[in-house]
């Protein structure tokens, strides 16, 4: 059995996706840009998509502007913020310690230009203390970054009571909601938000597409990519129209199905947390239920995470020990840390992300097969002997 549950890191294409996909291949494949009915044909087709889009979110076609991913849409997102606060004399900007790195990495950039960064602690459950971000912004406070939903953990952060607090002290408000869009739901009105980063491949479409959506007036974009002058002039590029049709046609099936997909994998989530925490010296990251529906988050204690996964990989469940991104590097995680975790702990983490393509008997081969493994490398740890003795 081929169990795949690394949706946090990315995920299958949905058949919706492909059959919005593939006429922008075989017959709408002009440049936008172009005057002919082949170039407008394709115009259409991204203008249809921004449309789609903005309905989703709750939002104006114009303020929906086509990124190449989630990573782009955040380093847009905050440079530009810098660049307007800035102007205005203000250089202090607000995160927290477990986003993205295409956020963190962004603002050490803004750092060395001389950005003060101060980044809000998440607590023992991985959710930012709305006190905490009230306490924190000042009058050089030039944005406040909080993310939607963390990518290892999947706790949801008070983004409209964070959007609340931002629009009443005057503070722009920029959101990562790259593990949210589609599946948490989102209206960028009600909650107050004036930026926001999405990325379809985390909801069914192809990698390569995303969106940064800004309020209208919020902030002036700067370009990050300079070249022609395409998404008014904000991001140059030939816009990937098969990416962004698809990626606007698995966001409308997401938000479509939300309530019953939530309740399927939902479902599915408890009965993973509640089966591996009989595992002895097992510890689940983040909160309990304020958790992506998707979302599975432990550590074994006594075991190393990479070891566990290619354990399982062999067994095959495709998993993750965190973030994809930090894969392949030996540094635990940023996110179990900024939860409190000791080094040693946070080394022998899995996160499970399941999606609605997932079925009940993948979830029963999941349960049937990490207790299992984990005891064999238990068995062949010298670190958990040696806890076992100290006991
Ligand atoms: C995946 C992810 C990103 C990056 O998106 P890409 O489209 O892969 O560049 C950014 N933020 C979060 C929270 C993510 O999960």
């Amino acid at each position: 059995m081929q169990v795949y549950a690394d949706n946090a890191a990315t995920t299958k294409v949905s058949q919706t996706a492909i059959d919005a996909l593939l006429p922008c291949l075989t017959d709408k494949y002009g440049n936008p840009s172009s005057i002919h009915g082949f170039g407008q044909a394709a115009a259409r087709e991204m203008e249809n998509a921004r449309e789609i889009i903005a309905q989703c979110l709750n939002a104006e076609p114009r303020e929906i502007t086509f990124t190449s991913g989630g990573s782009e849409a955040d380093n847009q997102a905050l440079l530009s913020a810098a660049a307007a606060g800035e102007k205005k004399g203000k250089k202090h900007i607000i995160s927290t310690a477990f986003e993205h790195h295409a956020i963190l990495h962004t603002l050490d950039k803004l750092k060395k230009q001389g950005f003060r960064i101060e980044l809000l602690p998440v607590y023992p459950e991985g959710i930012v203390h709305l006190e905490d971000v009230e306490k924190a912004i000042g009058d050089d406070t030039a944005l406040v970054s909080i993310m939607y939903a963390n990518n290892e953990i999947g706790t949801i952060q008070p983004i409209a009571e964070i959007g609340a607090l931002c629009k009443e002290r005057g503070v722009l408000f920029h959101t990562d909601a790259v593990q949210a869009a589609g599946h948490l739901s989102i209206d960028v009105k009600a909650q107050s938000i004036d930026m926001l980063s999405l990325s379809g491949h985390k909801f069914h479409a192809p990698k390569g597409s995303g969106v940064l959506y800004v309020r209208s007036g919020a902030v002036p974009l700067i370009n990050v990519i300079e070249g022609g002058a395409q998404e008014r002039g904000k991001r140059a590029g030939t816009e990937n129209i098969p990416g962004i049709a698809a990626m606007a046609a698995a966001l409308k099936e997401s938000c479509d199905n939300m309530e019953i997909n939530t309740a399927k994998v939902s479902a599915m989530r408890d009965r993973l947390i509640r089966g591996l925490e009989q595992i002895p010296e097992s510890v689940l990251n983040g909160h309990r239920t304020n958790r992506l529906p998707g979302n599975v988050n432990f550590c074994f204690k006594g075991i190393e995470g990479e070891s566990l996964l290619l354990m399982l990989d062999r067994a095959g469940i495709a998993a993750s020990s965190g973030s994809a991104c930090t894969s392949g590097s030996l540094d635990p995680s940023h996110v179990l840390l900024s939860i409190g975790l000791a080094h040693e702990v946070a080394h022998g983490s899995l996160r499970l992300s399941v999606s609605e393509y997932n079925t009940e008997e993948e979830i029963d081969h999941i349960l049937a097969t990490v207790p299992e493994v984990v005891g064999r490398l238990r068995s062949m740890s010298p670190v958990w002997e040696s806890m076992q003795k100290g006991k």
